[in-house]
């Protein structure tokens, strides 16, 4: 007999933001707008990660991003590029 369980609660997945040191942020400080390069993408980022390392929830927030695969943005204090070797260890831990 194969077993059905429902999925957990929704808030309970999402908890986690309600803590988080973004939740009044500006979002634009998180996502760079088109054509963003150089000086200004460094500097937008910078002041993320600022926010990112002082946030209580930075590992859940990681490790959200990482499983769902966000492709844009900083979450948990790391930018898409930085997330993009975490995505790639996670595929291959789950291909067996
Ligand atoms: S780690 Fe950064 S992006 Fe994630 S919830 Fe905290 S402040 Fe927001």
């Amino acid at each position: 007999m194969k077993l059905l369980y429902l999925p957990p609660p929704v808030t309970e997945q999402w908890d986690w933001q309600l803590d988080a040191a973004c939740r009044d942020a500006d979002a634009s400080l998180f996502f760079h707008p088109d054509n963003e390069r150089g000086a200004a993408r460094e500097e937008r980022t910078a002041s993320a990660k600022k926010v990112c390392a002082r946030c209580p929830v930075r590992e859940k927030c990681l490790q959200y991003a990482v499983e769902s695969g966000e492709r844009h943005g900083v979450w948990g204090g790391l930018t898409e590029e930085e997330r993009t070797p975490l995505r790639r260890v996670r595929r291959i831990l789950h291909r067996s």
